[in-house]
Formats: structure tokens, sequence, C-alpha cells
């Protein structure tokens, strides 16, 4: 195998930069409705990605990014505990 795996790369929801898939959280929207953080980045459903950063998270959620890209309604919950996951990645 000479050729090199590729690198999947999304586009962060605040910032609007790719970046490997990896660096990103991804909030899904699964087939039955909910709007869940995916930590393991393998739920079934429609999946939006933003950078482990409040600046991307704040620009997000005011432009209504979440709901846009998940063509869903995002729960204060849900936005709540984003930001809780956020705010802690950023610490470590
Ligand atoms: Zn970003």
């Amino acid at each position: 195998m000479a050729k090199q795996k590729k690198i999947p790369m999304r586009m962060c929801l605040g910032c609007q930069e790719m970046k490997p898939k990896k660096e990103l959280i991804r909030v899904v929207r699964t087939p039955e409705g909910e709007v869940l953080i995916d930590k393991t980045g393998k739920k079934a459903g429609r999946g939006a990605y933003i950078c482990p950063s409040l600046s991307c998270f704040e620009k997000a959620k005011k432009g209504k990014k979440f709901e846009k890209a998940l063509n869903h309604p995002v729960s204060p919950e849900i936005i709540e505990k984003l930001q809780q996951e956020l705010t802690e990645s950023e610490q470590s």
C-alpha cells in the first residue's frame, strides 16, 4: 500500500475552518430525533462538527448553526451540556 490514508476533514460550525475530524467534537441527530454529543464519532445520524473551543461554540450558538446543520431544533439543555463539555476540554 503506497497510498497514504486520507485524513477525513470536517468543517467547524463556529470558525468554518476545515479540520481533521478527530480534532472536532461531533454532535449528532439520531434517527429518533435526539440531539447528542457523540464522543465515539460512530453514532448513526446526521452529524455536525465543532472545535473544542468556546469561541467557536459561541459563534455557532449565536448563528443557530447547530439547528441549521442538523436541520432540527436543539434544546437549551443540549446547548448547555455541549458548552460544559467544551469548558472542561479547554481546561484540561
Ligand atoms: Zn472552530
